[in-house]
């Protein structure tokens, strides 16, 4: 089959041809005659199996007859992530060259005034986060009674999120006689209950089966000791060991502190890595994604706010610094490699008090993983010992001075301990702000500096504030502002310990 026996329209075709694609998937031969006559598409597939241009392509086509009117969006694609969305208007970009179509991003973490005005100017494809879009009807800017087609997109990751009350009203606020494309990788009851309510007889394409691991990919166990110095170890020679066969990978940590942690030792050792988590805001996110896809950057540290739905073409290598706590994550981390058919490399770092996580994940792949270089048979835990010995002798008694900083250690890591165990993806709408991006605090903390020089002595706060970025108004899934733990940014050198990594 080619593309040209889908009923695609010649503008459309022109363009997949453009793009280098000669065959569709199975997601797209199964979903784009159904779509292209209207009739609404339940899509059982996971991301890396072309599932946005399944939607994308048909909707193009479609969109040829007609205009848009001001307010009205003519379709909607709800995502749930930003990254995710933007990835989606890339894709109509893309596809959608030969168009003169109106596009509209609404997510959070950039102005409304922007993106009020492309609903002004009447949006062909209105592409949103449900958070960000209700704020915008809630601000009286947006009528969603003229969407001819609506997407639903990874709809159990919108579960993940809390968004379904979201979904279901925004699904009431648009006419019953939309067509629904709705897409989810697996098929939990609270997902089926929602099809059954919102989608209209619709034809099921299942292309793979939920929760399934791309062939493609070499998946790997590698052995490790227990604290955070020998995984780091461990990972360094990993990587140094693929470094032939390694164009690029995505590091995935369970913890945004882990994230920022190992993003700096990377950096040590002179590794070229960057970081992304949620707590990053959204310019910094999509300029660091930017350069790891643009081969900037050939490592990436990341959360499992990265791990579903980005759409990074040719990632060679997946490396888990961490098992995943939830087995799904480790399908999402790992599809991550091995796309469209691709070969790709995943490789696990396990401890001994990661068995139970590695037989959750093997179970749901109903498939054993291979070891890398022997099983934990051989591994001791070390005890105690956080950070290795360096230079002579045992490490020094604790005095009085050592206890006290231990123990704001200790206070400050309870405060944040609650947060930080809960996995990303249960936060990401929620952020905040701790360890957000170095780069960036340390353009902020130049910019508070040159602002001191100016202005002489001054109020600090304000001067802070003024040199932070213009945070969004509030909104339901607002990013919090940066709060001012302590001496904040401005702890004397003298306070600083230094991390041994
Ligand atoms: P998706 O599942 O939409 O995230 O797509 C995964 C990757 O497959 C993207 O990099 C697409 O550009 C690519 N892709 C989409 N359709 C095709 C196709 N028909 N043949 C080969 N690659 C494709």
């Amino acid at each position: 089959m080619t593309f040209s026996d889908l009923g695609l329209s010649p503008k459309v075709l022109s363009a997949v041809s453009d793009a280098g694609y000669t065959k569709p998937t199975p997601i797209q031969a199964g979903a784009i005659p159904h779509a292209l006559l209207g009739k609404d598409v339940l899509g059982i597939a996971q991301t890396g199996t072309g599932k946005t241009a399944s939607f994308v392509l048909p909707m193009l086509t479609r969109l040829e007859k007609g205009r848009a009117r001001a307010r009205m969006p003519r379709t909607l694609i709800l995502e749930p992530t930003r990254e995710l969305a933007a990835q989606v208007e890339e894709n109509f970009i893309k596809y959608g060259k030969n168009h003169k179509l109106n596009i509209a991003l609404l997510i959070g973490g950039v102005s409304f005034d922007e993106q009020d005005k492309k609903l002004e100017r009447g949006a062909d494809v209105l592409i949103a986060t449900p958070g960000r879009l209700l704020d915008h009807r809630e601000r009286g800017k947006l009528l969603l009674n003229g969407v001819e087609i609506l997407v639903i997109d990874e709809a159990d990751r919108m579960l993940d999120m809390g968004f379904i009350p979201d979904i279901e009203r925004i699904c009431e606020m648009i006419p019953f006689t939309r067509q629904t494309l709705f897409f989810s990788a697996t098929m939990p009851p609270e997902i089926t209950k929602l099809t059954e309510k919102f989608l209209h007889a619709p034809v099921r394409v299942e292309v793979s089966k939920a929760a399934s691991t791309a062939t493609s990919i070499t998946q790997r166990l590698v052995k490790s000791g227990n604290k955070p110095w020998e995984k780091r170890e461990t990972l360094r020679n990993l990587i140094k060991a693929e470094d032939a066969d390694l164009k690029n990978a995505i590091i995935f940590c369970n913890r945004k502190v882990e994230v920022s942690e190992l993003f700096r030792s990377l950096l040590k050792h002179d590794f070229d890595a960057g970081a992304l988590h949620g707590d990053m805001d959204q310019r910094a996110r999509m300029q660091m994604l930017a350069n790891f896809r643009d081969g900037k950057l050939r490592y990436l540290v990341a959360s499992d706010v990265a791990a579903r739905g980005l759409d990074i073409p040719d990632v060679s290598h997946v490396f888990n610094y961490d098992v995943p706590i939830h087995a799904e994550d480790y399908v999402h981390r790992i599809g991550r490699t091995g796309r469209a058919g691709r070969a790709g490399k995943s490789f696990t770092i396990a401890t001994r008090s990661d068995t139970k996580y590695v037989d959750a994940i093997e179970r749901l792949i109903g498939a054993k993983i291979e070891w890398h270089d022997g099983d934990l048979s051989t591994v001791t835990e070390s005890e105690g010992e956080d950070v290795p010995r360096r230079g002579r002798g045992a490490p020094r008694r604790a005095g009085r001075k050592d206890e006290d900083r231990k123990d704001r250690g200790e206070r400050k890591k309870d405060r944040h301990a609650k947060r930080d165990e809960m996995p990303e993806t249960a936060r990401e709408e929620q952020p905040v702000a701790e360890v957000a991006d170095i780069a960036e605090r340390r353009a902020r903390k130049d910019a508070i500096r040159s602002e001191n020089e100016r202005k002489g002595s001054g109020n600090r706060h304000e001067q802070r504030g003024d040199a932070r970025p213009q945070r969004d108004r509030p909104g339901r899934h607002r990013e919090e502002d940066d709060a001012t733990v302590g001496f904040g940014d401005d702890v004397p050198a003298f306070m600083r310990i230094v991390a041994k990594v």
